[in-house]
């Protein structure tokens, strides 16, 4: 609830404007109907117009200039319910007008504020009745006239599908908000790869489906050269660039099934399904080859390369850890024979069992 006081606040004060424009204008009615035939003063007819026509947009206009929309949203809402009471005992309780102002009170209370606000609400209604008593004595007023029946139904059919459409586009929004978190929770920030942890959950699924359906998949991981260096000498604005460049190369040059990750600092890692471990090779040394040829006329000097190790999936496989620990022994080895190369390891050496 912290944030609902600033930030949050107004969105809350515009949420509740156009319920409350639809609820007040027609709710107006049914109190119309229900005086009508009591021998009303003329300020009273005034109260209930300013109350159907022009609160609402005054309320608005309050809430949005006040310096917590929140606080002044909540205080309009409680003046909402006082006026409630205040009609509802005005009309003399008559039962349909009564009951249809105090239910969808109820409704709104509950929607904004929750069982909180609904309780208060019920404490600010009894106030506002008390109130209305007081200037107009208190009388009970059973029948209920054919016009007075009628002049409820708009609002009890209108109101409750503004209400309901409110809160479904704030459903729709919660969806949307959560969709975006799940994407942001998945993404690497700086290159908008898949990050560490979700490219890795993908491995595991990868490395299921691979060993279930033996189908053939290969593992990239792919290393700049002396990155520090191109930090060092160029500055970490440049060494940023660098591995931006580097992601849109991924991004571009792989297939929609690839799955292209950032491993962490300047490592990316790279699943390839349904690939060879030769056409892997070919892919990769594509992209080596694309990425060393890279020159910026403003940085002249910078030259980036790129080593990177490669590893299919194969039965012998104990789990996707061993899987990623091949692609990460190929990197090594092309590291330690002089970067700039694709290394693969090798399906017929014998595998080291490290359990
Ligand atoms: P090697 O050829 O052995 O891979 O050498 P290297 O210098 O690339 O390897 P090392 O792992 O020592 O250096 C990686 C560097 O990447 C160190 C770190 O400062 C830098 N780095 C990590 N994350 C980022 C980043 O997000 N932006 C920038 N600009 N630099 C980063
Ligand atoms: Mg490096």
């Amino acid at each position: 609830m912290m944030d609902t006081s600033s930030g949050k606040g107004l969105s809350f004060v515009r949420r509740i404007y156009p319920p409350r424009i639809v609820g007040l204008g027609i709710g107006m009615l049914s109190v119309m109907a229900g005086i009508s035939t009591l021998d009303m003063a003329p300020w009273v007819w005034g109260l209930l117009l300013f109350n159907g026509l022009i609160w609402p947009h005054l309320a608005f206009q309050l809430a949005r200039r006040a310096k917590t929309p929140y606080h002044a949203e909540y205080r309009n809402l409680l003046l909402d319910s006082l006026m409630g009471g205040f009609w509802t005992a005005t009309v003399q309780f008559n039962p349909l007008p009564s009951v249809t102002i105090l239910a969808m009170m109820a409704m709104n209370n509950f929607a904004a504020g929750g069982q909180r606000l609904f309780l208060k609400g019920l404490l600010v209604q009894g106030a506002g009745a008390g109130l209305s008593m007081a200037v107009f004595g208190a009388h009970l007023q059973l029948q209920a006239t054919p016009l007075q029946v009628y002049a409820c139904l708009p609002m009890l059919t209108l109101y409750p599908m503004a209400l309901g459409w409110v809160c479904y586009r704030l459903a729709m929004k919660l969806a949307e908000h959560k969709r975006r978190l799940s994407a942001l929770s998945r993404t690497d920030s700086l290159t908008g790869l898949l990050n560490h942890g979700s490219w890795k959950d993908l491995l595991q699924l990868k490395f299921q489906i691979c060993q279930q359906q033996q189908c053939q998949a290969v593992i990239a991981i792919i290393d700049i050269d002396h990155f520090k260096t191109i930090n060092d000498t160029f500055g970490h604005v440049v060494g940023d660039c660098v591995l931006s460049q580097l992601s849109s190369e991924l991004k571009h040059s792989l297939r929609e099934d690839d799955l292209a990750g950032r491993y962490g600092g300047d490592e990316f890692c790279l699943i390839l399904p349904n690939t060879t471990l030769e056409q892997a090779r070919v892919v990769m040394e594509r992209l080596r080859e694309r990425v060393g040829s890279y020159r910026n006329p403003q940085l002249p000097e910078l030259r980036v390369s790129l080593s990177i190790g490669l590893a299919s999936c194969r039965q012998d496989l104990a789990d996707a850890e061993s899987w990623l620990n091949e692609a990460d022994k190929a990197l090594y080895a092309a590291k330690n024979s002089g970067r700039n190369q694709v290394n693969f390891a090798q399906m017929d050496l014998p595998t080291l069992n490290l359990a």
